[in-house]
């Protein structure tokens, strides 16, 4: 994969430019708790509290904002069931771009009214039966439709890139940096920024358990591909790295670390409990990690990227009730 041109800090700072006025910048919060608990400083970046709820829309973005006036004009097409689909529909409606966004026929109800509140044309497929990839690529063919992916593209790497710059250029250098990790979009863009701002700084991407297919790509050398894993995490229900942000990974992050649903549960329960936040289960993965490992962190400088907020509200009661 040579031939790719990879992003790096430079596009996260250009991106950061781009998307000012448009993203939150949003707060980095600390909990007196966390902190004795662990014998050490945590800092958590806010994502939760980022437009539409999740930090894709900061890669969303930083694309949508590069396309020429013909790719305005014709419009964005993506697949995704989550929340890169809200941040597309978003941003593309902020710019006056029409979008079509690919979801599961089965999608939830309450992802799918979001995705049309914020004015995206919904075209669903069939998961068992139909590759949203492929359709997409058909789409945009046929319609002259851009295809913006949920994380394996220059630009929405580049965009996600400017969570952890903002969050290492309010904290200064840290000693360990966790971040929530799917397909690597989130994960790759903090590194970029990490190994610039805060070089030593060990940088650690977490996924579920059950799909821990980026940990197997880590450690052979080689992308893995997995079956859609069962895991509370649906942020992080990918099957493989992408072409761009596994050589990225590969060449600055640490490691890769794995949690259970239990830990996610125990972690979102904290957040509610004791800093008044709601957190999704896959923004949860980073903080379960670092909580696994708190005897390793003492006298350590801790940042923790809380990715997203975006929960079904009767389904984030039940986790909070022990009811899942
Ligand atoms: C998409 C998403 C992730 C995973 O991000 P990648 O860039 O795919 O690794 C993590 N948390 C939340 C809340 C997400 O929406």
């Amino acid at each position: 994969m040579s031939d790719l041109h990879l992003p790096t800090f430079d596009d996260v700072v250009a991106a950061a430019e781009r998307i000012a006025g448009y993203a939150n910048k949003t707060p980095v919060m600390t909990s007196r708790t966390v902190n004795a608990a662990f014998g050490a400083d945590v800092f958590f970046k806010c994502e939760n509290f980022q437009r539409m709820g999740a930090f894709k829309f900061r890669g969303a973005m930083n694309a949508l904002l590069q396309f020429s006036d013909e790719q305005k004009a014709a419009g964005v097409v993506t697949f995704s069931s989550g929340n890169h689909a809200q941040a597309i529909a978003l941003a593309a409606k902020l710019l006056g771009i029409p979008a079509t966004i690919i979801m599961p026929h089965d999608a939830p109800a309450a992802k799918v009214a979001a995705t049309r509140g914020y004015g995206g044309n919904v075209v669903e497929y069939h998961r068992y039966t139909e590759d949203r990839e492929q359709i997409g690529r058909d789409l945009a063919k046929r319609q002259g439709l851009t295809l913006i992916p949920p994380y394996d593209h220059p630009h929405v790497i580049a965009g996600q890139g400017t969570a952890a710059k903002e969050l290492l250029e309010e904290t200064g250098e840290l000693d360990a940096l966790f971040v929530c990790l799917g397909g690597g979009g989130l994960l790759s863009g903090s590194a970029l920024s990490t190994r610039r701002l805060s070089p030593a700084c060990k940088i650690y991407g977490v996924e579920p358990l059950a799909g821990n297919d980026g940990q197997q790509s880590l450690r052979s050398g080689n992308i893995v591909h997995i079956d859609t894993p069962k895991t509370i995490a649906d942020g992080a229900q990918t099957q493989h790295l992408g072409n761009y942000t596994f050589p990225i990974i590969r060449r600055h992050v640490d490691d890769i670390l794995t949690v259970t649903d239990d830990d996610l549960i125990d972690a979102m329960r904290f957040f509610a409990e004791r800093m008044k936040m709601v957190v999704e289960p896959t923004g949860c993965l980073g903080f379960a990690a670092a909580r696994n490992l708190r005897e390793s962190l003492r006298g350590k400088r801790i940042g923790i990227i809380i990715s997203g907020g975006n929960v079904d509200i009767s389904r984030y009661s039940a986790f909070l009730a022990g009811h899942v």
